[in-house]
């Protein structure tokens, strides 16, 4: 769908008005002051001299009326990869996104969902967006919902696996590829031969990276699969998979701390480096390697951090 801001004086905001008044809708929104929807734009002006086209007319109607705005387009991010098809977001989609790369303690979790079209309006109602806009409370809120009605697969690598496969020499990238891999070969086999449109996976590597990685797979994945970063703002399967991907990591940064008899936090910041010396000098070093992502430079700091008390 294509998206145009265009900033108008207040007699061109008449003309359009005029224009479109045949297609009006209402829109009770603050700051909107007329709204129409034709055959193939939606069309919003604002009080501030805004108007926004979208749809697939939304370039041609825009034009109409003056200069393509430099203004910042809403609802758009910059996302790189494929490029996808315009009516995407409508589309039926298998999803997937993983978490816990960047944190120190816990595991790294991939979740994959299929999303078909006509499920969409019920996950969007379900309150899934974009999950970076929700907190964690809401996801775990959100994710059972998710869960009854969605086919998915969800996998946690626990920590003592990833060390174990880290230190066998495999790198972060392979790893997230061979569990997304896994994810939407788990999720195609409950489809039963349903197909989805396509596959979008949150992209991490370039796909010549990605499937290298894989190559040594039996089963890999490729029919109409695309790879897009910020992939949870372009379809809900992304963004759905994103959730169910955070709430397994949660559930195990829980199990974790009850285990360490701590809260552990997320991220490799200070905080991270403290918590793990006290675990250190409480527990030991098999206990806080268990619970961590050993080759994070964290483990050394809490090293130093430890020996200095
Ligand atoms: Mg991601």
């Amino acid at each position: 769908m294509s998206t145009q801001v265009i900033l108008v004086d207040k007699v061109v905001m008449n003309k359009i008005i005029t224009h479109y008044q045949a297609s009006k809708v209402n829109r009770n929104v603050p700051g909107v002051i007329f709204a129409a929807k034709t055959t193939d734009a939606a069309i919003t002006a604002y009080k501030s001299g805004k108007v926004l086209f979208q749809g697939h007319g939304a370039d041609r109607e825009a034009e109409r009326w003056g200069q393509l705005s430099t203004a910042k387009k809403p609802e758009q991010k910059k996302t790189k990869g494929d490029v996808l098809p315009q009516n995407f977001a409508q589309l039926s989609v298998l999803g997937s996104d993983e978490t816990g790369t960047g944190d120190f303690f816990g595991p790294v979790t991939v979740a994959a969902c299929y999303i078909p079209a006509h499920k969409l309006e019920l996950i969007r109602e379900l309150g899934v967006k974009d999950s970076k806009s929700l907190t964690d409370d809401v996801m775990r809120k959100i994710a059972p919902d998710l869960k009854a009605t969605l086919k998915y697969s969800v996998l946690t690598l626990d920590n003592v696996k990833y060390n174990e496969i880290q230190a066998l020499g495999n790198s972060q990238g392979k790893i997230k590829a061979l569990l997304h891999n896994q994810a939407l070969k788990h999720v195609l086999r409950k489809m039963e031969g349903e197909k989805p449109d396509y596959i979008l996976v949150d992209q991490f590597a370039e796909r010549a990276v990605y499937y290298n990685y894989l190559k040594e797979e039996p089963i890999i994945i490729r029919e109409n699969l695309l790879l897009a970063t910020k992939a949870e703002g372009l379809h809900l399967a992304v963004a759905a998979a994103s959730i169910i991907a955070r709430v397994a990591f949660l559930e195990e940064m829980d199990k974790l701390s009850e285990i360490a008899g701590i809260q552990l936090p997320k991220g490799a910041g200070k905080k991270v480096d403290e918590t793990a010396a006290r675990i250190l000098l409480k527990n030991g070093e098999t206990t806080l390697k268990n619970l961590t992502k050993w080759h994070f430079a964290n483990t050394n700091k809490a090293k130093m951090i430890a020996q200095r008390k």
